[in-house]
């Protein structure tokens, strides 16, 4: 058992995942990331500045007493965040979304983070990187892409932009040339759909010429939790197949490494920051258990540290990421 510290350190293996946005340029059927931004006609301007706004849950309005949508976490209230969680020993940190480089201060986030000794997963669905990648490049340990299908067919039958596949293939090709510091992370939903083109994934990422192979490659089981509830019957595989493509690809592709992710391994696995601040657990959905807008180091403490086994998870659940 996982004890709590006198210092009230958190592990430094403890991995936070803050979705700094929920806004996305795509709409996955099967994302559990940040809860659901209010459209974009119901934006706000507050001080000339633009505001997104999110449905509260029903955890966060049992939480805050108040039934109103919540602004995304400005530059100022996710610096204090950081600082809050530097002072209580987390060393690590995913930065996501949505889609977090559609925030414009997010490479400044980043450096914040790298500079309080966080270090930063960046996990973006890659649109917007040929733009902004010398921004973040300097100041992230681990890079995070999908990739769902060989070929754009594929990619468009799991439900992804069909701009993907070329935009995370040329990200590949442009980080052979560079060479990086950062890891590079590719993560593959295995569902229904894709099953039988893994394989052909795992020759495009390991045996390409000029494509630059990827430190991990995170596979995950199809989950039907928030947008992938709806979307079950077209997607579901169950434990068996899932494990029987993992040994496969294992013994296929004995130079890559692969992380597998089963459904077990998901549930009550997670800590999230959601855009508008609030402290979640997952399991067959995000639960809200504290604002921490309203909360100071000790709450943020007091609260992690009641979760043992989702810490314990947590931690297990991240090998791969950052050493
Ligand atoms: S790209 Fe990621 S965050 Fe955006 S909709 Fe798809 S799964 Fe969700």
């Amino acid at each position: 058992m996982i004890k709590k510290n006198k210092n009230n350190k958190l592990s430094p293996d403890l991995i936070i995942d803050f979705f700094i946005t929920g806004r996305c340029d795509m709409k996955c059927p099967f994302c559990y990331g940040a809860d659901n931004p209010i459209d974009n006609q119901n934006i706000k301007e507050i001080n000339s500045q633009e505001v997104f706004l999110y449905k509260p849950s029903i955890e966060t309005i049992n939480i805050t007493g108040l039934n109103e949508s919540r602004p995304e976490l400005t530059f100022d209230q996710i610096t204090k965040l950081l600082i809050t969680f530097a002072e209580l020993g987390l060393k690590k940190i995913n930065i996501g979304g949505g889609e977090p480089l559609l925030r414009k201060d997010t490479p400044e986030i980043i450096k914040i983070a790298n500079n309080l000794d966080i270090s930063v997963y960046l996990s973006t669905n890659g649109t917007y990187l040929s733009t902004r990648y010398k921004e973040i490049k300097d100041n992230i340990k681990v890079l995070g892409l999908p990739l769902d299908g060989s070929n754009k067919k594929m990619n468009n039958l799991m439900g992804r932009a069909s701009y993907m596949i070329d935009n995370v293939k040329s990200i590949l090709v442009y980080l052979d040339k560079e060479k990086p510091d950062h890891k590079i992370k590719i993560g593959t939903i295995v569902s229904k759909i894709n099953i039988d083109d893994i394989e052909n994934i795992g020759v495009l990422l390991y045996e390409t010429p000029g494509i630059s192979h990827p430190d991990i490659w995170r596979i995950y089981q199809f989950e039907k939790i928030e947008r992938g509830e709806n979307n079950a019957k077209r997607y579901e595989i169950d434990d068996q197949k899932f494990w029987s493509v993992i040994n496969h690809l294992k013994k296929r592709f004995p130079q890559a490494n692969i992380a597998p992710r089963a459904n077990s391994d998901h549930n009550n696995a997670y800590f999230f920051v959601s855009p508008d601040g609030m402290l979640q657990l997952v399991d067959n959905k995000h639960r809200s258990i504290l604002d921490t807008n309203n909360a100071n180091k000790e709450d943020i403490y007091e609260t992690i540290t009641k979760f043992q086994k989702t810490i314990k998870k947590t931690i297990n659940n991240r090998e791969w990421t950052i050493k």
